[in-house]
């Protein structure tokens, strides 16, 4: 991700996120931004690229409560790069979730194993990379990963486990 202009939000995704803003949900971004350490991209480009993301989705009557984003390259071995779960943790922190009660919506392997390793629901998506993760899941011991076709599925999953 390095300009605004390579986003693209999926069919789906606005109608979803409006779906979910209307619970008592919080709904965080949580990515890696190597590119940042790799010298492609600042800090401040990303700060800017999901500050367009937020403002986009709340014109379709969303929600973003949060971003947080490691910055680092793989080799720098921090402990916030998915599939590390430090950024959970740190999202976890600041707004005091509960991560056995969040769900993870991700579609990379990487995304998956960070919410399990932190008691978090995960969820894959099978638009985007999600369909040459899911052999991935498939084969690790992950059974607790929920499959669904896009974005909307995993709303109306998560919205039909509500109390
Ligand atoms: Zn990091």
């Amino acid at each position: 991700m390095k300009s605004w202009k390579e986003i693209e939000f999926l069919p789906g995704a606005f109608e979803s996120l409006r779906r979910l803003a209307n619970t008592s949900y919080l709904i965080i971004v949580i990515s890696n931004q190597s590119a940042i350490n790799r010298g492609l991209v600042t800090s401040s480009t990303v700060d800017d690229i999901h500050s367009h993301m937020r403002k986009a989705i709340e014109r379709h009557g969303g929600r973003i409560d949060g971003f947080f984003y490691c910055p680092h390259r793989p080799d720098e071995r921090c402990d916030c790069r998915k599939p590390k779960p430090g950024l959970l943790l740190l999202a976890a922190q600041h707004f005091s979730l509960d991560l056995h009660q969040c769900y993870l919506v991700g579609d990379a392997a990487t995304d998956l194993a960070a919410a399990r390793a932190v008691g978090c629901h995960p969820i894959l998506v099978l638009t985007g990379r999600g369909r040459e993760s899911l052999p991935l899941v498939k084969n690790s011991q992950d059974n607790q990963t929920m499959v669904v076709d896009d974005i909307s599925a995993a709303a109306d999953w998560i919205l039909s486990r509500r109390h």
